[in-house]
């Protein structure tokens, strides 16, 4: 019997991608965290938009117009409620590296002249600092490196420990007067570690930088109330949250995405254009130049819906339950190295990477593919924490709504004859 409220073979029947066969074995999808499977509840309102209201949104006198415009904002409600955020704080994007690039670019942009008086206040001069962690995905290091070397900034990078928790006694000696970004994962696509984001927040607005946290792994995990966590902006993918892929959001406190220039431009962000210049819509819409992503917002709507039907808390607390057996299972294996194995207590998600002695990565993957288990190899795009932990590449596996104790069972039997296998 399954100890938690979830009851995960309703859960399972879902989702039809899980009665595929990978030759013999059932699959056993724990690639989450690269990018999540979609539930019938997804597809059919992604298909169900298209077959019934698709038309162009916010223009045309249309029914269907009309019709479409309702979805897409009701899909942009949904989806800000579901961060804890209002409507107008949440802008489309194509995901989150399309979301921070916004930020990064709308910040050059200020620091270029744009966005008048209000935008100046984000203004980065030579020598400011932009921070961000070891442990950042590269969709949360490189904007901000392009940044610093377009505006003179310098970067640093805040340190991890080796149980993989950020070092918050080093946060506090970066983050200082010349700091004006604060740039961090909720949850590292690596380690699967909860970064204390209220901490950071206030470390970053004590000296008047501004906080960015990358959502991406905590979204569909964690309950999630943005505005409550302090944080300037915020970033997520769609398709990790059991969405569609081509949408995100980008949240971001209303009184600086009133505040800041827009990054791309062109049609439906504008008032009054002339040959000369542009008048621009207020937030959200001026972050959103050209055609939206328009059914893919809606399914991202029902992605929302759906995780709120099981309940987040639900979720987590099973998630800390597969965590465990994960975890724990791994550690019982000789010759596999945990990254960030922090200690119990350390709040966390359900996902683990690690390395196999004298076995690469991707040859691990092979393996396990070969038992009906999926699994990402490789270095997740985050080379720097991989740098830190004296490898290249590692494994990982990541667990979702569907992911039941057999399943993590029957990874950790394959994974315990990967070595042999090897020789
Ligand atoms: N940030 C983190 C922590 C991620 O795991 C990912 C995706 O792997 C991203 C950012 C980038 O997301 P996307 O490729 O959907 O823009």
């Amino acid at each position: 019997m399954d100890a938690s409220p979830l009851d995960v073979n309703a859960v399972r029947a879902d989702f039809p991608i899980l009665d595929t066969r990978i030759g013999d074995a059932p699959l056993v999808y724990l690639d989450s965290g690269a990018t999540s499977q979609k539930p019938r509840a997804v597809l059919d309102a992604e298909r169900r938009f298209l077959e019934t209201a698709n038309s162009a949104v916010h223009r045309g006198a249309h029914t269907l117009a009309a019709e479409a415009t309702e979805l897409f904002e009701d899909a942009r409600t949904a989806v800000a409620s579901f961060v804890g955020a209002d409507e107008e704080t949440l802008v489309w994007t194509s995901g989150a590296t399309a979301a921070l690039n916004l930020v990064a670019y709308s910040i050059g942009n200020a620091t270029a002249g744009r966005g008048g008086a209000a935008a100046s206040a984000f203004a980065i001069r030579p020598g400011d600092e932009i921070v961000f962690t070891e442990s950042d995905h590269h969709a949360n290091l490189i904007p901000w490196q392009e940044l610093a070397a377009r505006t003179g900034a310098v970067t640093r990078a805040i340190p991890v420990h080796d149980d993989g928790t950020l070092d918050l006694a080093a946060a506090a000696e970066i983050i200082g007067e010349r700091t004006r970004i604060v740039a961090f994962p909720h949850v590292s696509n690596v380690l699967g570690i909860v970064n204390p984001v209220a901490e950071l927040t206030a470390l970053a607005h004590e000296v008047g930088a501004l906080a960015v946290l990358d959502a991406c792994q905590s979204a569909p995990h964690l309950p999630l109330d943005l505005p409550a966590t302090g944080v300037d902006f915020a970033a997520f993918s769609g398709h990790k949250m059991l969405g569609p892929y081509g949408i995100g959001g980008l949240y971001g406190r209303a009184e600086l995405l009133d505040a800041l220039p827009p990054f791309l431009t062109g049609g439906s962000m504008v008032t009054t254009v002339t040959l000369e210049k542009a008048d621009f819509l207020p937030a959200p819409h001026k972050f959103e130049a050209g055609t939206q992503p328009v059914s893919q917002a809606v399914a991202l709507a029902a992605a929302v819906r759906y995780l709120d039907g099981l309940g987040m808390d639900v979720l987590h607390a099973r998630e800390r339950e597969l965590e465990k057996r994960m975890r724990d299972g791994l550690r019982q294996l000789p010759g596999i190295r945990l990254l960030g194995d922090a200690p119990a207590g350390v709040e966390r998600v359900a996902l683990a990477s690690f390395d196999v002695d004298g076995v690469h990565a991707h040859d691990v993957g092979q393996f396990l593919d070969s038992r009906g288990v999926a699994v990402r190899v490789g270095h997740h795009c985050a080379q720097p924490l991989h740098r830190r932990f004296g490898i290249t590449a590692s494994v990982r596996a990541s667990a979702s709504v569907f992911t039941t104790e057999d399943e993590i069972d029957t990874f950790l039997d394959a994974v315990s004859g990967v070595r042999s296998f090897f020789g």
